[in-house]
């Protein structure tokens, strides 16, 4: 599948409209996680409805969201961008060998204070 095909695959499972963004920049302002994404909401909006797929799939961004949901509260054309970002990620671990969280990776960082639902939600989000 070539670039265009995976931007287009990733709208499709998201449901997402890239044509509905203002480029208002709302959801970036919003993201409580700013600092520590190389790309932001606004970024994967307009990365993939002008076909610059690539740098998204280069980049760990998608691994950095924490799907809190604020960019698709504060957006006020409902695009959703968190939608497209969880498109982004299923996209990146379904690549082969390309899980983003192995069993051991969680041995190693276990310790009490990690809650186990912790622990569940990050091996839905990082695998396949
Ligand atoms: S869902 Fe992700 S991108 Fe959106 S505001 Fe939260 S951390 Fe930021
Ligand atoms: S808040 Fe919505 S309309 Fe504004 S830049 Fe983000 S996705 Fe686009």
């Amino acid at each position: 599948m070539d670039l265009s095909e995976q931007a287009e695959n990733i709208k499709r499972i998201s449901g997402v409209d890239t044509k509905k963004c203002l480029r208002c920049g709302k959801c970036t302002a919003s993201c409580p996680n700013y600092e520590d994404m190389e790309y932001h909401p606004h970024q994967f909006v307009y990365f993939i409805e002008n076909g610059y797929l690539d740098r998204l799939l280069k980049s760990d961004a998608a691994f950095r969201c924490m799907t809190c949901f604020a960019c698709v509260e504060r957006c006020p054309r409902d695009v959703k961008p968190a939608k497209l970002i969880e498109a982004v990620r299923l996209t990146l671990v379904r690549q082969k060998d390309s899980n983003r969280l192995k069993p051991y990776d969680i041995i190693e960082n276990l310790n009490a204070d990690l809650p186990q639902q912790a622990i569940v939600s990050a091996m839905r989000k990082y695998t396949k």
